[in-house]
């Protein structure tokens, strides 16, 4: 099963709801294909999960790679946007905007708002390599 954006604008009831059903499908035998915005859904019901930013995917991992110990610096930085219930961190948001996809840059998709940038980023996209993780970024080659 496909479920595009399952949890969106749902009250807290309803989403509580989807998120049961998902869950009894998904032990029922039925595997799920889950695409959304909301991390903590993706944390809660996926063993794996991709991580897509400029119509690329950047990191692919287990639920517990990704989250736990994300190496791409837009998953660091979309973990650390989210708001935490317990201590005193306060969530940081990702400075800048988008790449526009209708004239992409050269180099790596994220380079306008990445805080590691360096002079190969601007030059050529990264691959993704598969030795240190899934992850497209000139950081891990
Ligand atoms: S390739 Fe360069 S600009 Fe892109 S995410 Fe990695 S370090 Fe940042």
């Amino acid at each position: 099963m496909i479920a595009d954006e399952p949890t969106t604008a749902l009250d807290v009831l309803v989403q509580a709801q989807i998120l049961n059903l998902l869950k009894n499908l998904k032990k029922d035998g039925m595997s799920i294909m889950l695409i959304s915005h909301d991390l903590s859904t993706i944390s809660e019901i996926c063993e794996k999960v991709g991580i897509m930013y400029g119509g690329k995917m950047v990191e692919f991992g287990t639920s517990h790679e990704i989250f736990e110990n994300p190496k791409h610096p837009y998953t660091q930085a979309l973990i650390q946007s989210i708001p935490r219930l317990h201590g005193t961190e306060k969530p940081k948001y990702i400075p800048g905007s988008p790449p526009n996809l209708l004239d992409p840059k050269p180099g790596c998709r994220f380079i306008d708002r990445c805080p590691h940038v360096m002079e190969k980023c601007k030059k050529d996209p990264p691959k993704f390599k598969t030795e240190s993780g899934y992850v497209l970024c000139w950081l891990y080659e």
